[in-house]
């Protein structure tokens, strides 16, 4: 009986998430308002998703246009917005064709799959390793879960999916044994976002990148997190001189439309045949009008001009903020991708800010994650920073 009663007082959703204590019920922009009317200025847009704001106004149109002819339709037949928001992916990268799914899990598990059948196509069989690598974040799937390289994520989830070997990010002296007979691809994340916002070295990058092309291992990126803008330009690899064979979207492609994606040049994409991969809902009518919507707003409104001059302003004014505060290790990242390294841990720093009204994230224990959308105003960047600097002085008579 007594267990009856405590079993009242359980959620009947799974507690599989750490909430805080908010009910968020509107957003529009740079804002979010709670249960209570209390208003939040959202610089963390859904973990990275929300990235033109929250509603906005021509995918709001273009999913309502949507919403009256056809939600879903399965793959077995043409999808004219499927087909569209290809198009515009394939025109606007370094790729040749997609395959849509619904998440990032997704997406890498399409990578996955891709390259182990691109190995043996090739005639490798023996080729069936993926290099991942330390702090790397990829999913929550069996497969993903294995390729991301952090301890807390396979805890209890023993025996992994085999076949992945972690090498330790931005270390030039590992990269010879990516060239090991074994493996099939490499999959990185270029600015480690789960992992506290570490960005890859130049100078790794193009070392890494030319082993894999002498010896026909596929670079796969994924770009879940600074992909759509995120960091400044529309993928992240366009600032590293670098054409990925492979690369995944999904957080920020549907402006919060679930849907995820696989991009990939010809040659391995011409693995994918009729059978060897498929997805229910993927690129549905719906999905794929939310991201067809989300590519022409960052396409024509000037938006990646603006990351890219927000993100120096706003890394301007932290720099200048911390010169004097003890609490402040590093200030990293690209765009509106930014990670502020602390002394202490990030949770009272993110209760702090979330009293005057401002919602950030952490990433890892001592990394706060600060991921403004991409639209946010001169003003709200300005609010931001002086609320930092209350927040800064609060947390610090505290905790030193
Ligand atoms: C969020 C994330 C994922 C997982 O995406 P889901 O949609 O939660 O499956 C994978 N890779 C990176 C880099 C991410 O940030």
């Amino acid at each position: 009986m007594s267990e009856t009663l405590i079993n009242q007082s359980v959620s009947p959703v799974m507690s599989t998430y750490q909430r805080f204590p908010i009910t968020l019920v509107k957003g529009k922009g740079s804002y979010v308002w709670d249960d209570a009317g209390r208003k939040f200025l959202d610089y963390t847009s859904g973990i990275a998703t929300c990235n033109l704001g929250h509603v906005p106004e021509h995918v709001r149109q273009k999913l309502r246009n949507q919403l009256d002819q056809l939600w879903h339709c399965s793959n077995l037949y043409e999808i004219p917005a499927q087909n569209e928001l290809a198009a515009l992916l394939v025109e606007h990268s370094c790729f040749d064709q997609v395959f849509f799914c619904n998440s990032g899990a997704e997406g890498n598990e399409a990578a996955i799959k891709l390259a182990k059948k691109y190995a043996k196509d090739q005639g490798n069989p023996e080729r069936s390793e993926i290099i991942t690598f330390q702090q790397s974040f990829h999913g929550r799937t069996g497969t993903t879960m294995a390729a991301t390289a952090q301890e807390k994520i396979h805890k209890g989830f023993t025996p992994l999916t085999p076949g992945f070997r972690y090498l330790p990010y931005n270390e030039m002296s590992f990269l010879d044994q990516v060239h090991n007979g074994k493996t099939a691809a490499v999959l990185l994340e270029l600015i480690q976002g789960e992992g506290g916002v570490n960005k890859a070295e130049q100078e790794w990058i193009e070392t890494l990148y030319n082993i894999c092309k002498k010896e026909d291992i596929l670079f796969m990126v994924d770009e879940v997190q600074t992909g759509m803008g995120r960091t400044g330009t529309l993928f992240a690899y366009e600032q590293f001189g670098i054409e990925p064979d492979v690369m995944t979207l999904a957080k920020g492609l549907g402006s919060g439309f679930p849907i995820g994606a696989m991009l990939a040049k010809t040659h391995p994409a011409a693995s994918f045949q009729p059978g060897t991969h498929g997805s229910t809902f993927g690129g549905n009518p719906l999905a794929a009008s939310a991201g067809i919507a989300t590519m022409e707003v960052l396409l024509r409104d000037g938006i990646l001009q603006q990351v890219h001059s927000s993100s120096l302003w706003l890394i301007d004014q932290l720099h200048t903020l911390i010169r004097e505060e003890e609490m402040v290790k590093e200030i990293r990242g690209l765009g509106m991708l930014i990670g502020i390294e602390l002394n202490i841990g990030a949770s009272a720093v993110i209760e702090a800010f979330r009293k005057k009204g401002v919602l950030v994230l952490s990433a890892g224990a001592n990394v706060l994650r600060i991921l403004p959308p991409l639209t946010t105003t001169k003003q709200e960047l300005e609010l931001f920073i002086q609320l930092f600097e209350e927040v800064i002085t609060e947390v610090e008579s505290v905790a030193l």
